[in-house]
């Protein structure tokens, strides 16, 4: 038998045993615990799956969240909602497709992406990201998706950043160059907490851009995982808009309700 094909066995056998476990010890949802179906790789199970909640139609122009008053503005073009009658943004316009809540599924599944070092799930999602990007945003056509960064030391020590992986399927899918090295965090941030005021501040010259004339410019597509306050698309945006991107939208896969 050729070295290759013996070489070959070893994984075969892995893969085979690893099937064998499977069937005696199904492994669990890690979001519901009822068991994953048989061959089911992904660590949520269909009915979870299934049940991601979306955020709804865009209602306001900037923010996209969907709010009851949107429906009865009748005659206006793009209502506002409060909170963006109330700030000031650097970016155009922000899109989500999942709602993130608390006892939600789309937040335990991010949670697990962000903290349990998931690769499949993280790939599923960003699948997810990629064909349900909302259409009103990718419509304004972009030239370049950035992901928001992490702080070196934070990704080197997670060893990856899930908006990349984000910003990747986006990407391909919509044909968009990926500038994962032009926004830097330049300084590492405390988790953001706290009211909008608080988690600006926290953010405030966080970022800079390297490389300006990669994206000098270019209308460029912010891409991440979740959105909160936008203080930190809002950051991001501030400091790409500065370095002479023509326009910056924001896509995240989830935004708090
Ligand atoms: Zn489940
Ligand atoms: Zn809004």
């Amino acid at each position: 038998m050729p070295p290759a094909e013996i070489a070959a066995i070893g994984p075969m056998i892995r893969e085979v045993a690893a099937g064998l476990l499977h069937l005696v010890f199904p492994t669990p949802c890690h979001v519901c615990g009822r068991p994953l179906g048989r061959g089911r790789r992904s660590a949520l199970c269909r009915e979870c799956w299934e049940a991601l909640e979306r955020v709804g139609e865009a209602g306001c122009g900037r923010c996209g969240w969907p709010f009851p008053a949107a429906a009865a503005a009748h005659g206006v073009e793009q209502p506002l909602c409060q909170r963006c009658r109330e700030t000031h943004d650097h970016f155009e316009a922000a899109r989500a497709v999942l709602l993130y809540r608390d006892g939600g599924i789309a937040r335990a599944a991010i949670l697990l992406c962000k903290h349990g070092g998931r690769p499949g799930l993280l790939r599923h999602l960003a699948g997810l990201l990629a064909r349900e990007a909302p259409a009103d945003l990718m419509r304004r056509t972009w030239d370049a998706a950035v992901p928001v960064p992490l702080h070196w030391r934070r990704r080197w020590r997670r060893g990856f950043n899930q908006a990349e992986a984000l910003a990747r399927a986006v990407g391909r899918r919509h044909g968009l160059p990926v500038e994962r090295r032009c926004l830097v965090r330049v300084r590492p941030t405390p988790p953001q907490r706290g009211d909008t005021a608080a988690r600006r501040r926290n953010v405030r010259d966080a970022f800079a851009v390297r490389h300006a004339e990669r994206i000098a410019g270019k209308r460029v597509l912010l891409v991440d995982d979740v959105f909160t306050t936008g203080a930190t698309g809002n950051a991001c945006a501030a400091a790409l808009r500065a370095a002479g991107a023509a326009a910056v939208g924001v896509l995240t896969l989830a935004r708090v309700e």
